[in-house]
């Protein structure tokens, strides 16, 4: 088993719930549910179906056998979730949360999108369930991902571009939040990572923790024991804490999560909260935080739009500060180099996110001995970056 927070949604002094009061009963409306029904069995039995057939899980478990041998050092195994329906770990925890509305009731379906992953996870689950979806994305964000914007209307999602603010992810929050207080009794609000008040970042690693469960279970078919590492990349942290926490208690085995350094550390223009953060409040929840001494969030920057948010999960904040895991740091280039690596070694083009944490198990692979070996989550898969990353090639 894994960690759980205390009963008001701490893991240690993070997370909670700092929200205004007409959300309060929302958000525990949400927590009862998820309480009664993540061990009810027909519940359990629905979300399976929908993960084997739908999803297409268990997502396999590959040897890099290729680029081991290249790099000389550690096996390097990849959790693929590349491979999920949608290209990614997000509809893991959209198909887990539509099936929680669907058994609250509840009519219509909102969500935040930055870069649109979560906007299309969320789109596709809705549309599998017949349930109104709204989508609220920053203006600026609408049209850095048009054809995003396209997928979501095609799936039948209502996408709202918010002109609010910096019109970024921030901003969406913001609006969604607005939108949930005015329509609490027909709506569901879907957060599509480990963040937000309780019960967001235990519910979301529940559905998220799969990925772990499996990767445990595929390792040892192939070794026979577990892992020495396991490397994730952390923006919010759902891929990162999916595959972490079924291993917290194996305290032989070392996590690694890797954020984006950006252009450098040095420069400002990263998104390293766990790396050059301090504790704070951000959209209801105490993690690590960029900001400025009066508590406004800094501007961040990656290269993957997925990464690039101010805060982080508070279980990641947790985990820091106990030394249950170590948080290290990838910029935009190393990043680069890693999506065209694994791209010519292996045949395989990760997302820009999921390419941090291949870089940084690629420069540990050389260091260690042939003996050792790292499982990293390949979280998606990057058919979504390569205009981006051709625009960037060109320059
Ligand atoms: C959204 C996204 C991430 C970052 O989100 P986490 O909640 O930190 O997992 C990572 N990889 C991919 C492919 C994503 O779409």
């Amino acid at each position: 088993m894994y960690q759980l927070p205390d009963e008001k949604g701490y893991f240690g002094e993070f997370g909670g719930r700092f929200v205004p009061e007409n959300l309060e009963g929302v958000l525990e409306e949400v927590k009862q549910a998820f309480e009664k029904y993540k061990d009810d069995p027909e519940f359990i039995k629905e979300l399976e179906y929908y993960n084997k057939y739908y999803v297409g899980r268990p997502s396999p478990l590959y040897y890099a056998e290729k680029l081991s041998n290249r790099l000389g050092g550690a096996k390097i195994y990849f959790k693929r979730e590349d491979l999920n329906h949608t290209g990614s770990h997000k509809i893991n925890n959209t198909i887990g949360q539509v099936l929680l509305a669907k058994r609250l009731g509840k009519k219509r379906v909102i969500a935040e999108t930055g870069a649109g992953q979560h906007g299309v996870a969320t789109a596709t689950a809705c549309a599998l369930f017949d349930i109104e979806c709204i989508i609220f994305m920053g203006e600026e964000d609408t049209r850095r991902q048009a054809l995003n914007v396209f997928r979501m209307e095609l799936l039948g999602a209502k996408v709202v571009p918010v002109t609010s603010g910096t019109r970024t992810l921030k901003d969406a929050v913001d609006v969604a939040l607005g939108d949930l207080i005015e329509n609490y009794q027909t709506t569901y609000y879907m957060l599509g990572s480990a963040v937000g008040p309780d019960p967001y970042p235990a519910m979301v690693k529940h559905f998220q923790s799969v990925i772990g469960r499996e990767a445990k279970e595929q390792i040892k078919d192939f070794e026979g024991k577990l892992p020495d590492y396991i490397v994730a990349c952390v923006g919010g942290g759902s891929n990162a804490i999916g595959l972490f926490a079924p291993f917290y208690e194996d305290k032989d085995v070392k996590i690694i999560g890797v954020e984006p350094a950006g252009k450098g550390l040095e420069t400002g223009m990263h998104a390293a909260t766990l790396s050059l953060g301090s504790p704070g409040v951000i959209h209801g929840f105490k993690c690590y935080v960029l900001q400025d001494e009066k508590g406004e969030p800094l501007p961040v920057h990656s290269v993957s739009a997925g990464l690039d948010y101010p805060g982080v999960g508070p279980e990641h904040s947790f985990y820091k500060d106990s030394g249950r895991a170590e948080y290290v740091s990838v910029t935009d280039q190393e990043a680069l180099d890693a999506f065209s690596e694994l791209s010519r070694i292996e045949g395989i083009i990760p997302a820009l996110e999921s390419a941090h944490a291949v870089a940084h198990a690629m420069q540990m692979a050389k260091q260690l001995p042939k003996d050792q070996m790292i499982l990293v989550n390949l979280s998606g898969r990057g058919d979504k970056d390569v205009n981006q990353v051709a625009e960037m090639m060109e320059k």
